[in-house]
This record gives structure tokens, sequence and C-alpha cells, in this order.
């Protein structure tokens, strides 16, 4: 009952996977905190038998992450970048991935770093020119690996025709659907093959843990598990449930993200010391259109040019409310120099992203707030 498809986004969110526990009837799932579990007779778990290889806690979040996906399975991992690395694991020395040219930066390392030593290969161009696309495909391209919005610039990518463009050349398409969550965009049911997600962000949402998670089909899924034992890429039984309890609030929590950053972009806009907004929600954004055909409303991260760099990192370090950190998707709003700090590791690459660049991670406080936060900050600049 509790994972009926039919159901709508927030009532999967809160249910499926999370009916209440049998013998007490807690109604939160509990934080089975053990390490192994006994075991009746030799060889016969009762279901678990070592928390590395499962836990009812993590079970229950890899259900709920897969009935708001609209995937078979989930297996959910100790950070986004633990499970990226288990999708580049089900390729071979010799396979080559097809990327963004502004794939997020510890992505873009993990390729070039990582696994280009053990023999993958990669390519990256604009995701939205869809003949580069073509052209960068090779008969060892296993993967087309896109982010929409992307980070930090808020490309919107077609994610219906990247996937028909990667299945012609016989490839899987990974979505990476931090920025949008499932709230906004299911990307398997435009076509995606993998779709991942640093938990850390909007699906946890309160800035007090970090996971990962890779929703895929049953046969896939299996070879993460597989792969997730051997390895060991877990996250602890707390941090399942603390991604749990955010996953349930996430609708409505998106529902004010939307609003608040669309105000904010509309104030930018209109700022004169403001050279460019990259925000999907404005009408004049070029990816306004493939927005709003493909996800439910435009999320809640917002970049802006100031014009130069100096004034940029002034004005990242003059807000109040807006704290200056890493990361994104609490309820609390963020800002960041990409440049120096998110994607420092792709400085002097084709990835390079432009030096007067903000990122915002726009929370859910009083949005009247934080437009009179960024705007003392921009004067002060
Ligand atoms: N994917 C995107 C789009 C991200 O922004 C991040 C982190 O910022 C990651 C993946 C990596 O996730 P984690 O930090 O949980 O390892």
């Amino acid at each position: 009952m509790s994972t009926d498809p039919t159901h709508g986004f927030a009532t999967r969110a809160i249910h499926a996977g999370q009916d209440p526990e049998p013998v007490t009837g807690s109604v939160n799932v509990p934080i089975f905190q053990t390490s192994t579990y006994a075991q009746p007779r030799v060889g016969e778990a009762k279901g678990h038998d070592y928390a590395r290889t499962g836990t009812p806690t993590r079970t229950a979040l890899q259900e709920a992450l897969a009935a708001v996906e609209g995937t078979e399975r989930c297996t959910a991992f100790a950070s986004g970048l633990a499970a990226e690395d288990a999708v580049f694991r089900l390729l071979s020395p010799g396979d080559h991935v097809v990327i963004a040219d502004d794939v997020y930066g510890g992505t873009y390392r993990q390729l070039a770093q990582v696994h280009e030593r053990w023999g993958l290969e990669h390519t990256a161009v604009d995701l939205r020119d869809h003949d580069a696309v073509r052209a960068a495909m090779r008969p060892t391209t296993r993967l087309l690996w896109v982010e929409t919005p992307s980070n930090p610039l808020l490309k919107v990518l077609d994610l219906a025709a990247l996937a028909e463009l990667a299945h012609e050349a016989g490839a899987r398409l990974v979505a990476d659907n931090t920025f949008a969550t499932p709230y906004l965009t299911q990307p398997a049911t435009l076509g995606a093959d993998i779709v991942l997600h640093s938990t850390t962000k909007y699906v946890g949402g309160h800035s007090d843990v970090v996971g990962g998670a890779v929703c895929t089909d049953a046969e896939t899924a299996a070879r993460l598990d597989w792969l997730q034992n051997a390895v060991g890429a877990v996250g602890g039984p707390l941090d399942n449930y603390l991604t749990l309890r955010g996953l349930k609030t996430l609708a409505v929590r998106m529902e004010r993200h939307c609003d608040n950053a669309q105000r904010i972009a509309e104030f930018l806009a209109g700022h004169e010391r403001v050279t460019a907004v990259h925000y999907p929600g404005l009408p004049s954004d070029p990816g306004h259109e493939l927005a709003s055909s493909q996800m439910r409303g435009y999320g809640g991260m917002v970049s802006v040019r100031l014009g130069d760099e100096a004034t940029a990192r002034r004005v990242a370090e003059r807000t109040e409310l807006f704290f200056l950190a890493e990361s994104l998707g609490g309820v609390e709003s963020l800002i960041e120099h990409p440049g120096a700090m998110t994607h420092a590791s792709v400085a002097g690459t084709q990835l390079e992203v432009p030096g007067d660049l903000l990122r915002l991670s726009v929370g859910i406080e009083d949005v009247d707030d934080l437009v009179a936060d960024l705007d003392q900050a921009l004067e002060a600049a």
C-alpha cells in the first residue's frame, strides 16, 4: 500500500518503505545502530547479517527514493561522490564517458584524476549542442552524464532528447538530479537509465548529513549493491535516518525554494550592479521554455555575474543571512564563489567557471529579508 505508484509525490515521500515498525509500532523508521545481527542458525540471517551489506534504515531510505524517482530500485551511498564512483565502476578500462563542459567540479576531478588512471576516458561538451554531443560519442561511449539545471551555470538540458541520443549510440543516460530533485523532475520518466543524487543537498535538506544515491533498474542496482558491499561506501544508520526525514518534507520545501529563488532572480535581474542572472524561471533565460516543459518549478539555485571578480568576492563576503559556504539545498540560504570554492578543481581546464560568478542556494527564510540582505551587500561592495 505504502509504495503504491499511483500515490502523489508527497505521499510516496512520506510512506514508501516506511510502514510502522512491526514490533513497537514506531511511526518513524528506527535508527538500527548495530554493526551485526544475531542469526538463529548458521548461515540463516533474519534478513540482515552485517551492516555494510544492509540495514533496515538504509532499506527504507532506498525504497522511498526509488518510489519518488519512479525507478525499480535505489542504492544509497555514503556521499554523492561515492555514488558516482560506484556508477563509474560499472565500466571497464577503455570505456568512454561524455560529460558537460560545466559538470560539477568534483565529478570532473573524479573522472580526470581517479578513473582516468584506471583507463576510463572522457570528453566534455556543451550538452545543449546536440550535434556536438553526437560528434563526441565514440563506439566505446558507455555513459552520457548530465546535470540539469547544471552546476553552477544552470544550463537546462533536454533529458528526453539526450536519452534518445545516448541510446542511439548504445550508451546509457545518467542524470545527476541533485539540483532539480525528484519533486521538480523525474529523469527516469524521460528516458534516463540511471538517476543519481547527492542527497547531502535538497533531499536531506537541512545541511546536517552527507549522502548519495543511485536510482535505477533492478539489474543495475544488483550490480551496484554488490559493488557497494565489496568497496564499502555506506552511510551510517543515523545518516540514512536524517536523509529519510529530510525526504518527507521535500515537496513543501521545494515549493518555497522555488518561490524565493524566483523573487530573488527578478530582484537581481533589475539591479544595476548585476551583469547577468542565470535562473530558468526568468522568461529571458535561454533554458526557460525547456525548463517549463520538463520541470514542475524552476528550482532554488540562482547564479549571478557581477562584472569583475573583486566585486563578486566582496558581495559574497558581505551578506549576513546568506552564509558564505559550499554546498546547497538546505533550508538556510548560502552564497559562494564557484571559481575559488566548489569549482576550484576545474581551474585552468576547459571547465573553468567565470571569476565574476556567484552561486546562490536560496533557502526558505522570509524572502523580503533575503532580498534586503543581498541589496545591502550589493550596495556596500
Ligand atoms: N553532484 C552535484 C550536482 C553536486 O553539487 C555535488 C556536491 O556538491 C555532488 C554531486 C557530490 O555530492 P557529495 O558532496 O554528497 O559527495
